[in-house]
């Protein structure tokens, strides 16, 4: 039942996300901040779920001693920090949080159109360095001025309506044909998106054919005086060629929120030549922006996150849906009806093989399979059966059965 779910939130997860748990009657045991590791792997021994953001380590060392542990909710974007193999193959589903933030980053993104159109930024660190510089030689107003978009996602796309209504004009490019909003309109080729833009942004995810996409030929593409934004990920832009576009006079500025080498932590001195070779050639040139990927960072976001991924959880939790998850096939059925009597939904998590279905219906025969789906995502697969007609004795023996099966990976039953 749900009073018996044991949840572990670590690392300050977002209040939402406490109260949708608190809500479904589940333990919750919240703490501020990550775990030591022997103290993360006691506690995870007896949880049934798991909350954490970027900060703790959920090595295969630290999951084996979880012997509950059905799902792991990561309160962020990236799912690095999980081994996601071992997860898989111990039929634990792990849940993020890809598009809570795209507004905010696409917020940000407008600020830095109109921050490289002014000069914003060295302006600023001029005068808090005292030096009064009012100037209006290659400041401009974005009205009118044409905005390319590489990539029209859930970030790209809600850029383009809100540049459209500072009147910008829009065009996008996108592997992909898409649906345009407002008067924006997408563009073949890269190629044809360079040569149209005063500013071009990147909102592509970070793959084989986007590494380096903007490089000396590109920037060679774009007009005179263009300005480029990435707040994607690091490995779309090739910095030392943006620094030497920059230093012949094509690219009139640059904001930039994310980079091929990161610091793992805030604080001074961490972005350094150590880190990426070009680093002091790229601070010192004018009209530079540069941010320490922010672009997703505000309340909102994180609020957003909370009740993103606390819902997943508990969808899963209470009904066994996957959807939306990184490591998992993705399978629901409509709400389970608990108070349907002698209906009981399996879940039943299982390798890939043949002869699955057929081994598991025989053992649900006797009973009447009203819903039944089943998905697999490579090794994994899962299915999910709602089945009518069980007396409270059959549910023990319908587990005990499944449960030695070959494939069996794990089993749960909700009634
Ligand atoms: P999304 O998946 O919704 O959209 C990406 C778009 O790029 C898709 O339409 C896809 O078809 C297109 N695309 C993929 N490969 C392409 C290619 N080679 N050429 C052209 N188009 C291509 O992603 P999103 O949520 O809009 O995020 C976009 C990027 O922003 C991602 O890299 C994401 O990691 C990053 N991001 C950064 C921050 C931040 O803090 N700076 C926050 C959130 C997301």
């Amino acid at each position: 039942s749900t009073g018996d779910m044991k949840i572990l939130l670590l690392e300050n997860v977002n209040e939402t996300a406490v109260s949708i748990f608190k809500e479904q009657g589940y333990q919750v045991e919240f703490n501020k901040s990550s775990l030591p590791e022997d103290e993360l792997i006691k506690k995870i021994e007896d949880v049934h779920a798991i909350g954490i953001r970027s900060k703790t380590k959920l090595t295969s060392n630290v999951l084996k001693h979880a012997k509950n542990l059905v799902v792991i909710g990561c309160f962020c974007i990236g799912t690095n920090q999980v081994d996601l193999e071992y997860a898989t193959t111990h039929g634990i589903a792990v849940f993020n949080s890809p598009f809570s933030n795209s507004r905010s980053v696409a917020e940000l993104v407008i600020a830095e159109i109109i921050s490289l159109a002014r000069q914003l930024g060295d302006r600023s660190i001029e005068l808090h360095t005292g030096t009064w510089n009012k100037v209006s030689n290659k400041c401009w107003e974005v009205r009118g001025k044409t905005l390319g978009i590489i990539g029209y996602g859930h970030i790209g796309s809600q850029l383009s309506v809100l540049a459209e209504a500072m009147g910008m004009h829009v065009f996008y490019y996108d592997t992909v044909t898409i649906m345009a909003l407002g008067t924006a309109k997408q563009v073949p080729t890269l190629d044809e998106l360079l040569k149209k833009s005063d500013f071009v942004t990147c909102h592509v995810p970070a793959t084989a054919e986007t590494k380096n996409m903007l490089s000396a030929p590109q920037f060679a593409a774009m007009k005179d005086g263009a300005y480029v934004i990435n707040a994607s990920r690091g490995t779309v832009i090739d910095i030392p060629a943006l620094v030497q576009a920059c230093k012949a006079n094509k690219i009139a500025g640059a904001a930039l929120d994310v980079y091929p080498n990161e610091p793992g932590k805030n604080g001074a001195g961490a972005f350094n030549d150590d880190l990426n070779s070009w680093t002091s050639e790229l601070v010192s040139l004018p009209n530079i922006i540069l941010t320490p990927h922010i672009g997703g960072s505000t309340e909102e976001a994180q609020s957003a996150i909370g009740v993103e991924v606390a819902t997943s959880l508990t969808k899963y939790i209470n009904e066994g849906n996957s959807v939306g998850s990184v490591n998992f096939p993705e399978v629901s059925l409509r709400s389970l009806d608990y108070d349907q009597e002698n209906t009981v939904r399996v879940l039943y998590i299982h390798h890939n093989v043949p002869g699955v279905l057929k081994t598991v219906n025989n053992i649900l025969s006797n009973h009447n399979i009203e819903k039944q789906f089943s998905d697999s995502n490579g090794d994994i697969a899962y299915l999910m059966a709602d089945i009518s007609s069980v007396d409270q004795s059959d549910i023990k023996d319908i587990y005990t059965q499944l449960n030695e099966t070959d494939p069996k990976i794990s089993i749960r039953l909700l009634y």
